[in-house]
């Protein structure tokens, strides 16, 4: 879902996503074969679902299908190529959306509902031009669910987006041309950090303080009015 550390991890999910449709299948079958894997259905769980449907109508019917693999063996999942430190995966190959434990950091709606998104951006025919948008998709589209969870703003922006975020900029500031290699300073952290939050905040307010954004809109006179 997030938390991926920079560039290098950035690499590694384009290889993830090279693997053949082939090797998915018997991951699949693998997955839905381990006895510590939890079927999670629409009537189980119904607000990711709901929510999901509502804000994308034209899908709402291939969202409704959608079925979530849970599954709390950390080991197991990363042994077979999933990776679970962000809680979750969509693995767009298969279709498939797996809950890899993350229970305190991220609740198993949360994770569901962002992965749900990636899997609502390919039905729609997404093809981002890069992760980071992919990324922009799914975090910009999950934060009224998380405000309609009852979850602050700040909590929104450090617990949920963060993580995220801060690898991101991190990268950037790794990558500035000129800039010698090696790892950040702590100067560079802090920097990275207060990007990050300014970018979190500037998409909560997006999200929900739409109206703010939107220019008010003039009512074009009727000219039939003025004959
Ligand atoms: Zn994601």
């Amino acid at each position: 879902m997030h938390k991926y550390v920079a560039e290098r991890e950035e690499q590694a999910i384009v290889k993830r996503r090279e693997i053949s449709r082939d090797v998915w299948r018997q991951r699949m079958g693998e997955i839905k074969a381990h006895p510590d894997t939890k079927v999670i259905v629409r009537k189980d769980l119904p607000e990711p679902w709901v929510y999901v449907e509502q804000m994308f109508p034209d899908i709402a019917r291939d969202i409704a299908k959608a079925v979530v693999y849970k599954n709390e063996n950390t080991a197991f999942l990363e042994n077979i190529g999933i990776p679970t430190d962000a809680g979750g995966v969509f693995v767009r190959p298969a279709n498939a959306i797996i809950v890899g434990y993350n229970e305190k950091e991220t609740p198993t709606d949360v994770v569901i509902v962002h992965e749900m998104l990636h899997y609502a951006s390919k039905l729609m025919g997404g093809n981002f031009a890069s992760f980071e948008a992919e990324e922009n998709f799914a975090f910009s589209n999950s934060i009224k669910y998380l405000e309609l969870r009852g979850m602050s703003r700040e909590a929104i922006c450090n617990d949920y987006m963060l993580p995220y975020y801060w690898s991101l900029m991190a990268a950037r500031i790794v990558n500035e041309p000129g800039r010698g290699r090696g790892g950040l300073t702590k100067d560079e952290k802090e920097q990275a950090k207060a990007m990050a939050q300014d970018e979190c905040k500037l998409m909560i307010r997006q999200a929900l303080d739409r109206d703010a954004f939107d220019d008010p809109v003039e009512e074009e006179p009727n000219r039939f009015d003025m004959i």
